[in-house]
């Protein structure tokens, strides 16, 4: 953030997208909004009470016709004064309101800078604070849920359960830097070892959400896979619930690969449909079949199309880490006896056979962490996850420490340095750092 910039300053922004629409919000925040509420309407309005106005410029004409809200700080969300105003949805309409906002001694917000305030302001902490981009770019409905738990302190609460118990440890060795004459009994030592790994373990746990985390925010990458033929658009298709890519009966149509996203058993899967894999002299597919077999390489989860009609012939599948479910098409009409015994996924595309199915072996392969508790589903992010690394390896120095006798003073760098890597993830230790690079993805008005 510019250095220049004060907390003390009143700040307003349009927190509406761009575009028409019926109303548009436009946002202000700090000690003079009220002040800067009457210039512009000749309006002193109640706190929390809808307030039918008029913005006028200098000259007195009406730019809008608007709704006031008043929300008296420390009770708003930023902690300070805030006013919101209503407007007619249109950007010219919406842009005079504000400039005249701004003519009226507010200054334009910075992305990020409403929810910078709160967090400043205590009304959130970090983690809280991030949630809130979570919440508004969820692309899935458990994308959502784990932004909103978070948004509720899931993480914040895990990290601070983990720091009262390292505070805990830090007070005992501590007091043996004090009173250097004792030796740390060996009975002592082994709890505070206990302590420690507990604390790791709890951290782990955390840590292990990371991936899920990935997966939630940004999608599954997902690859669908198989011979040319056997209903990889279909699927695709059906999964889509419209006629994206091009169905044909010839083989080798889909020659492009087409990237589409589709919620499924409320995760976000990013589809990529591809090329059959295939020999082929047409150099044009084998473009396609090049760019798909990588598509294959770089995905989470392979689905692999065969044709439940002919007897199995297995694609070439890419070397990759990826999940990979056998998804056995056309099951609407005969199997072909070879078929018989296969572990597979019987699917039709044409009747919508075995989509319940899919959905539920998905989230089953990516969510088994936390699907059946979704009330506690924490999805850290990259942040957190170096903060989290950081702590474990200052704590594993500081293990190491207390089985080997090593000077408390030591182990108490370790610890203090661990603590603050948690610190950090909430914000309680923060440098202006951190809070400029988190502020900075935000949306304005937010
Ligand atoms: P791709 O080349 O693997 O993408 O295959 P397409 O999705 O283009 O499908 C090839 C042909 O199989 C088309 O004629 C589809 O209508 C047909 N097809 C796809 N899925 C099914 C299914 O579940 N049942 C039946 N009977 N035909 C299907």
């Amino acid at each position: 953030m510019n250095p220049d910039m004060q907390s003390t300053d009143t700040i307003a922004a349009i927190a509406t997208p761009p575009g028409s629409g019926a109303i548009s919000v436009v946002r202000m925040s700090g000690p003079q909004a009220t002040a800067v509420l009457q210039s512009c309407t000749g309006k002193v309005t109640q706190a929390r009470r809808a307030t039918l106005a008029h913005v006028r410029d200098a000259r007195g004409q009406v730019i809008d016709e608007v709704v006031v809200t008043y929300f008296a700080g420390p009770a708003s969300y930023t902690g300070e004064d805030v006013v919101e105003f209503s407007c007619h949805g249109g950007m010219l309409v919406t842009r005079r309101v504000l400039e005249r906002l701004l003519q009226c001694g507010a200054r334009p917000a910075e992305p990020g800078e409403f929810t910078r305030r709160a967090f400043e302001n205590g009304r959130m902490d970090l983690t809280r604070a991030e949630a809130v981009m979570d919440v508004i770019n969820a692309g899935s409905d458990l994308a959502l849920r784990a932004a909103q738990n978070q948004l509720h302190g899931a993480i914040f609460r895990k990290v601070e359960a983990a720091v009262d118990k390292l505070i805990s440890v830090a007070a005992h060795v501590e007091a043996y830097i004090d009173f250097p004459e004792e030796d740390i009994a060996p009975d002592t030592t082994q709890e505070l070892v206990d302590a420690v790994d507990a604390v790791c373990a709890e951290l782990r746990a955390l840590l292990a959400t990371a991936d899920e985390g990935r997966l939630l925010r940004e999608g599954v990458r997902t690859a669908i896979i198989g011979a040319p033929n056997v209903g990889k658009s279909s699927l695709l298709n059906m999964l889509l619930g419209y006629e994206r890519a091009i169905v044909s009966d010839t083989a080798g149509t889909t020659r492009d690969t087409i990237e589409e996203s589709v919620s499924l058993g409320g995760l976000r899967l990013r589809l990529i449909d591809t090329a059959g894999l295939h020999d082929s002299a047409d150099a044009i597919e084998r473009a396609g079949m090049e760019r798909s077999r990588r598509a294959g390489a770089e995905a989470d989860l392979v689905l692999e199309v065969a044709d439940a009609t002919l007897p199995p012939a297995r694609a070439e599948l890419p070397q990759s880490t990826a999940q990979h479910i056998l998804l056995l098409n056309k099951c609407d009409l005969p199997e072909h006896p070879a078929w018989q015994g296969v572990q597979a996924l019987r699917i039709s595309c044409r009747t919508g056979r075995g989509h319940q199915e899919l959905a539920d072996a998905i989230t089953g392969l990516f969510l088994h962490g936390n699907g059946g508790e979704l009330d506690t589903l924490a999805a850290i992010n990259t942040r957190h996850r170096y903060a989290l690394q950081q702590a474990l390896d200052y704590l594993a120095a500081a293990r190491t420490g207390l089985l080997s006798g090593v000077s408390p003073e030591l182990m108490d760098i370790d610890l203090r340095a661990a603590l603050d890597a948690l610190g950090s993830i909430s914000g309680r230790v923060d440098t202006e750092d951190i809070l400029t690079r988190v502020f900075a993805t935000f949306c304005l008005g937010k």
